[in-house]
């Protein structure tokens, strides 16, 4: 008989009753350090209590209203993002999945408005990830999430990392609305892109007026010790995809755009009953409020750093278990030698949880507001971990 959850993940067996930090509360009573933060998504720990406050204070007085109504809260965080991004304007969705989709419409639109109506592929790399959604999948298209699916939305163009004539020459076709791409791969196995291949995408697409369109679901917020992780790069895409961390774990997404890419969509041209919600908006207003404040973030480099010094320290004391790190920020992946998945399993032995990714990789994607003692706790459950692998 079938479980009465829908069975499209092979759970762990584990269950959480409680968090606070970087802490979570098995039933059984175990503590269990988090560094998986829920796939990037708690940036700020568990019951965070300014989180905690903002989302009460909002239950307290508003809910839900429709989006055929002006919502303060809204309007507050889309000035935040505004004022601290590239962006002129956002549409907030309930997830990364919904901003993909709204990332997709948008670029086609801007083309068929511009006369161009068959500028309808958008460019996307091997191993990305953009959703679940019939969108999602084909824009990352590959066999493991599109297998039985079809027939898949058309308009994709899959091109693997490195393959500049395939990519100069899909360009040139005139045929490309936009290029998606996760400054940061994070499912696929923590690949950060070379801020020299970011830029020179943003030069192509300069080229050829194809819009840049950024992928910072898993990478942004923070994540990289900056607000957004193309920053880094010194460029600015023309359309954003955000989510997970800009909720703090409240169901949040967003695309940002400039005036001039968001130009298609007038009233009546996309919609969303929950997105933009006052509950979520009050919650990312406040995860913005301290996760964009330079201190904050400089505190994010200086843990990056020091977590990468100890794992180097542990690749070294288990040369057969761990291989190289690699990230960015409090984004950062070891790559195994063995198996990454007895690696996250050994640590549930141990009690910390760690996330896996593609290319046999264990995922470290804590709170970005760890403690330093936390920090030492997680090296040493690691070092426990690998030891019994
Ligand atoms: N894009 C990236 C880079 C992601 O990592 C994810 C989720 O893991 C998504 C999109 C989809 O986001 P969501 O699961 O919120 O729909």
């Amino acid at each position: 008989m079938i479980a009465s959850v829908l069975p499209t993940y092979s759970r762990a067996p584990l269950t959480f009753v409680k968090g606070e930090g970087s802490w979570l509360l098995e039933a059984d009573g175990r503590r269990i350090l988090d560094l998986g933060a829920g796939i990037a998504v708690n940036a700020l720990g568990h019951a965070h209590p300014a989180l905690v406050a903002a989302l009460t204070g909002q239950a307290n007085a508003l809910w839900h209203v429709s989006n055929l109504y002006n919502i303060p809260a809204q309007q507050k965080l889309a000035d935040q993002l505004v004022d601290k991004t590239f962006a002129d304007t956002v549409f907030f969705t309930n997830s990364g999945t919904e901003a993909c989709e709204l990332a997709v419409k948008m670029a086609r639109k801007y083309w068929y408005d511009k006369g161009a109506p068959d500028r309808t592929d958008i460019i996307t790399f091997s191993g990305s990830f953009h959703g679940r959604s019939s969108a999602g999948i084909a824009a990352a298209g590959s066999e493991k999430m599109t297998k039985g699916f079809g027939p898949l939305l058309p308009g994709f163009i899959h091109l693997d990392f490195g393959d500049h004539d395939a990519l100069t020459q899909a360009a040139k076709s005139g045929t490309v609305a936009g290029i998606l791409v996760e400054p940061v791969q994070g499912e696929g196995g923590i690949r950060p892109l070379p801020d020299a291949c970011l830029k020179g995408l943003r030069d192509l697409c300069d080229e050829h007026g194809i819009l840049l369109m950024l992928d910072e679901v898993q990478c942004g917020m923070g994540r990289t010790g900056k607000l957004f992780a193309h920053e880094w790069a010194g460029i600015t895409p023309d359309i954003m995809m955000v989510a997970k961390g800009i909720g703090g774990g409240f169901p949040l997404g967003a695309i940002l755009a400039t005036e001039n890419a968001a130009s298609g969509m007038t009233a009546g041209t996309h919609g969303s009953t929950y997105g933009g919600n006052p509950l979520a908006c009050a919650v990312g207003s406040t995860v913005m409020d301290i996760v964009s404040d330079d201190a904050f973030l400089a505190e994010v480099n200086r843990k990056s750093a020091l977590i990468r010094q100890k794992l180097e320290g542990l690749i070294a004391t288990h040369p057969d278990v761990f291989e190289a790190v690699r990230g960015s920020g409090l984004m950062l992946g070891l790559k195994c030698k063995a198996s990454n998945l007895d690696v996250v399993n050994a640590g549930y032995d141990q009690n910390i949880l760690v996330v896996p990714a593609a290319d046999n990789v264990i995922r470290l994607l804590p709170a970005l507001n760890i403690t330093d003692d936390d920090i030492a706790i997680a090296i040493d459950k690691l070092d426990a971990a690998a030891a019994h692998v």
